[in-house]
C-alpha cells in the first residue's frame, strides 16, 4: 500500500463537525502552548546525594565525570594470538621468532625480551612495550619454540591502545543523564565507584472521586473500581522518584484543599486524577486556585481536555483528568516532560513517525486527538498501524491492545485507508 503524501492524509473539514470544545468562548490552549506553560514555570531541584555506584541504577547523574585513568588502562591485545615486532617483517617475506614466554590477561609478560623473540598473547592481556603487533594464532605455525609468520603477516594489528576508547581527563560522562546499565558499566570500567545524582522527586498522587472503590470490596451499583491509581503507579516507579500513593480523596472541597495543602508542604510534585472538569463535584481547579495559582486549564487533547496546572506553594500540581486514557494520554505528554525538567534532564522529544493506515478513523475537527493504534512492520518494511479498537477516554482495553498513539492533528476531520498517519510507540521510559 503506498504512503500518501502527509499532506493528502488531513482531510481538512473546517470546522463542518465543530467539537463542542470549540464553541466555548475562551479558546483551548493547544498542547504546545500548555507545554510551554509547564517548561517556563518550572525550576530544576539542585539538591544532590552522594551514592555507591551500584544503587546508581536510573537516578540522575547530576555532575559530569572526567576519566580517572586511560581506557583502556594499558595497551593490551584484541585477541588471541602472537605478539611481535612490526621491525620483524622485511620486505612482505615469511619470518620465524623465538617463542620466549606468555601474556596472560591478568599476568603480564615480565622479561625482558631478546631480539627475534616473540610470545603467545592472550585476549586483554598488556602487550610488551617492545612489541606493537598481534597475530592471530591461527595464521602462524609453531614448532616447539619456533613461531613461523607468513609472507602475509601484517604489523600494528589487533591492538587497543590505551586511552583508545576514553583517555585520562577527558569526559568520561556527561551530566545531567540518567545512568543506564551501559553508564554504570563505563563508571566502573574507569573505577567510579560513588557518583553524585539529584535527590529523588518526592512526589504524591491521588484520585478524587465519590464512586471509587478498591480492588478486593464488592462493587456497588453507582461505583467503578479506581484505575488510575495503578495506571500512575506504574508510570512513575522510577529510581529517581520518592513515590507516594496517597489514596483517594472524596469529592469534597474541604477535603481536598486541607489534602492538597498537607502534600504542598512534603512534595516537589502532587498529581491528582478526576475532578478537574466543570461538573458539580469537580473541585480541583477551584481548589489549586484556593491554595496556590492556576497557571492553565482545559487544553485542545481528546482525551485530556480538563487538565489543572499550577503551583502549591513550592509543589508543582497536575490535575489531571479523571478517565484513565486521558490520564495515559496527559501524563505521557505533559506530566512525564515536567518530571524530567525537574530533575534537570533536557526534554527528548518522542519518537515520531509516518506509517500507513490500514482502516479508516473518525475524527472532529477541533482538538489534537491520540488515538490508540496497533504498529505493525511489513516485509517490505513498511510500517503500518491499525486502530487498537473502539475509541475513548474510558475505553481501557483498546489502550491495552495498543502500542502506540495515532495523533491526529485538531483541524484533522478524519482518516482514509492508506493514508499517512503520524505515529508516537509507547515507550516504556518515562
Ligand atoms: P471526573 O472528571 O471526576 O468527572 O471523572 C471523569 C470520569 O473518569 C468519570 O467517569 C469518573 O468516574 C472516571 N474516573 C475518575 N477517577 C477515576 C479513577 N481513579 N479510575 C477510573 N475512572 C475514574
Ligand atoms: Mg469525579
Amino acid at each position: 500500500m503506498a504512503v500518501q503524501q502527509m499532506s493528502n492524509t488531513i482531510r481538512e473539514n473546517k470546522f463542518e463537525q465543530t467539537d463542542h470544545c470549540a464553541l466555548e468562548k475562551k479558546p483551548l490552549l493547544t498542547i504546545e502552548e500548555a507545554q510551554t506553560s509547564i517548561t517556563s514555570s518550572i525550576h530544576p531541584i539542585c539538591e544532590m546525594d552522594t551514592i555507591p555506584l551500584n544503587s546508581a541504577l536510573g537516578r540522575v547523574l547530576a555532575q559530569p565525570i572526567y576519566a580517572p585513568i586511560n581506557l583502556p588502562y594499558e595497551r593490551n591485545a584484541a585477541m588471541d594470538g602472537y605478539a611481535f615486532s612490526s621491525a620483524s617483517i622485511i620486505d612482505k617475506q615469511a619470518f620465524t621468532l623465538n617463542l620466549v614466554g606468555s601474556s596472560w590477561a591478568g599476568k603480564p609478560f615480565q622479561d625482558v625480551l631478546p631480539p627475534n623473540a616473540c610470545i603467545r598473547i592472550f585476549t586483554g592481556a598488556v602487550v610488551p612495550d617492545a612489541l606493537d603487533s598481534v597475530v592471530m594464532q591461527e595464521h602462524v605455525s609453531v614448532e616447539g619454540t619456533r613461531v613461523h609468520f607468513s609472507a602475509s603477516t601484517q604489523g600494528l594489528q589487533n591492538i587497543r591502545s590505551a586511552g583508545e576508547d576514553v583517555k585520562q581527563n577527558d569526559l568520561l560522562c556527561h551530566a545531567p543523564k540518567i545512568i543506564t546499565m551501559d553508564t554504570l558499566a563505563l563508571l566502573a570500567s574507569a573505577g567510579v565507584d560513588t557518583v553524585a545524582v539529584t535527590r529523588r522527586l518526592k512526589i504524591i498522587f491521588f484520585s478524587t472521586g465519590d464512586e471509587l472503590m478498591a480492588l478486593g470490596e464488592s462493587l456497588q451499583s453507582g461505583k467503578i473500581y479506581d484505575s488510575n491509581r495503578y495506571l500512575l503507579n506504574s508510570l512513575l516507579t522510577s529510581p529517581s522518584y520518592d513515590l507516594v500513593d496517597g489514596g483517594v480523596i472524596a469529592d469534597d472541597q474541604s477535603k481536598l484543599e486541607d489534602t492538597l495543602r498537607q502534600a504542598a508542604k512534603n512534595y516537589d510534585v502532587i498529581i491528582t486524577t478526576g475532578g478537574a472538569s466543570v461538573g458539580e463535584a469537580d473541585f480541583v481547579k477551584e481548589t489549586l486556585a484556593r491554595c496556590g495559582h492556576v497557571n492553565f486549564w482545559k487544553i485542545a487533547v481528546k482525551p485530556g481536555k480538563p487538565l489543572a496546572f499550577g503551583k502549591i506553594g513550592h509543589s508543582y500540581f497536575f490535575g489531571l483528568p479523571g478517565n484513565p486514557v486521558a490520564v495515559r494520554v496527559t501524563f505521557q505528554h505533559l506530566v512525564a516532560p515536567a518530571l524530567k525538567q525537574l530533575q534537570g534532564l533536557a526534554h527528548i522529544k518522542p519518537l515520531r513517525f509516518l506509517a500507513t493506515a490500514t482502516c479508516a478513523l473518525k475524527k472532529s475537527p477541533g482538538r489534537l486527538e491520540f488515538q490508540t493504534g496497533v504498529l505493525t512492520q511489513t516485509d517490505q518494511g513498511e510500517f503500518v498501524v491499525n486502530s487498537a479498537g473502539k475509541q475513548g477516554s474510558h475505553i481501557l482495553s483498546s489502550l491495552d491492545k495498543a502500542n502506540c498513539f495515532i495523533i491526529l492533528p485538531l483541524e484533522c476531520s478524519g482518516v482514509q485507508t492508506g493514508d499517512a498517519v503520524l505515529i508516537e510507540p509507547f515507550s516504556t521510559a518515562i
